[in-house]
């Protein structure tokens, strides 16, 4: 057997109980003090073994960059391993999901996006220290804990680390039961759409009302006629408010709009038709706010070399390492957008993140842990 994957499946049930640890610390991205007790956990854990660095961010959790000694003589550069510790599900979730152990699969919020990602890590970084395995780059693993809101705070730490880096690591949930690492993905963004019209009784003064919500329902229209499936671009007006009374003209009405899109050109042609948005109604003002902040993930040269190198190593496993295209965002569009060749998702394998199903499974963490220690050492 292959000595990393002998040490790995080794290791499974310390890993397993990593996971469950960081599970059981539940994490919102909303919930600072909360997020906090999940970086303490892991800042704690690491005491003595690795670098550790917690950088403040206003508002959110700190975030943390972590720097693990490993074997083999002088350095260049650095291999980045990100991660978040932040997860969707709101305090108190773990009384209708909690952690579990149950028919060969690990359950709970967070648990597949991305406690056990971050776990691979630390566990990688042990299996080249254990092992002896010596290693080109230093390996740093930078742990945000706001991912799932679109890293506003982190993303400037993200990117001062990758222009460092000769490649990124992105321990994001994998696609598809047999594990697929994401080559790439959508780039995207908001869109709040205000409507200010001119309020009027709507039986006594209706003409001289204009009405803030036929103005948004046309907008709308409009910018919902800019998805382009052939293409993959979506624009999905998900959210609408507006008017105060079914017998007033309504004076203010707005929408938020989820725009999606997997090329450059097409997110800076989408933000200036956003931007350019004008009134149908005269009498009524239109305001656009927003951006596509998260550039889109292309499948260019960078990402599918370091994607081939992970399927050759990952055959040394009895493995076929496949890939797929997904729509949502993480960090490495962020790196991606660098140019860094990026691997995402070669976190776990598991199912439903986001979701009252959430599990990842257990058969498939040494290989993981595994891999992620191969493509460091091979870099
Ligand atoms: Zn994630």
């Amino acid at each position: 057997m292959d000595p990393l994957l002998a040490y790995t499946t080794e290791k499974v049930p310390e890993i397993t109980d990593w996971i469950e640890q960081l599970v059981k610390i539940e994490s919102p991205s909303s919930d600072p003090a909360a997020v906090n007790r999940a970086v303490e956990f892991v800042a704690d854990r690491l005491a003595g073994e690795a670098e550790v660095v917690r950088h403040r961010a206003n508002g959110f959790g700190d975030h943390l960059r972590l720097e693990f000694p490993l074997p083999g003589r002088r350095k260049q550069a650095q291999v980045l391993g990100i991660g978040h510790l932040d997860t969707v599900y709101p305090v108190g979730t773990l009384a209708s999901m909690p952690f579990k152990r149950a028919q060969g699969r690990l359950w709970g919020p967070g648990v597949f996006d991305m406690k056990s990602g971050v776990t691979y890590f630390v566990f990688a970084a042990r299996a080249l220290r254990d092992l002896d395995i010596p290693v080109r780059r230093r390996f740093v693993v930078q742990l945000n804990s706001d991912e799932e809101i679109g890293s506003p705070s982190s993303r400037r730490y993200t990117e001062r680390e990758a222009k460092k880096s000769v490649a990124a690591l992105i321990a994001e949930p994998s696609a598809g039961p047999e594990g697929n690492v994401k080559t790439a993905r959508k780039g995207g963004g908001g869109f709040r759409i205000g409507v200010r019209g001119i309020a009027a009784h709507a039986g006594l003064d209706f003409a001289a009302g204009a009405s803030a919500i036929v103005e948004l329902a046309r907008q709308i229209e409009r910018v919902a006629e800019w998805t382009d499936l052939a293409k993959g671009i979506t624009i999905n007006p998900g959210l609408i408010r507006g008017g105060t009374a079914t017998n007033t003209v309504a004076e203010e009405a707005w929408a938020e709009v989820d725009v999606r899109v997997p090329r450059k050109s097409d997110a800076r042609r989408l933000e200036r038709k956003f931007a350019s948005l004008k009134s149908f109604d005269r009498r009524t003002q239109v305001r656009v706010e927003g951006n596509l902040r998260r550039p889109p993930m292309e499948r260019n040269r960078a990402i599918l070399g370091i994607y081939r190198l992970a399927r050759k190593l990952s055959r040394e496993l009895g493995l076929e390492l496949g890939e797929a295209q997904v729509g949502g965002g993480s960090d490495g569009n962020f790196t991606a957008a660098l140019g860094l060749p990026t691997l995402d998702g070669i976190g776990a394998v598991g199912e439903r993140p986001h979701s009252p199903g959430e599990c990842i499974y257990v058969d498939r963490i040494a290989d993981r842990v595994a891999l992620i220690a191969k493509v460091i050492a091979a870099l």
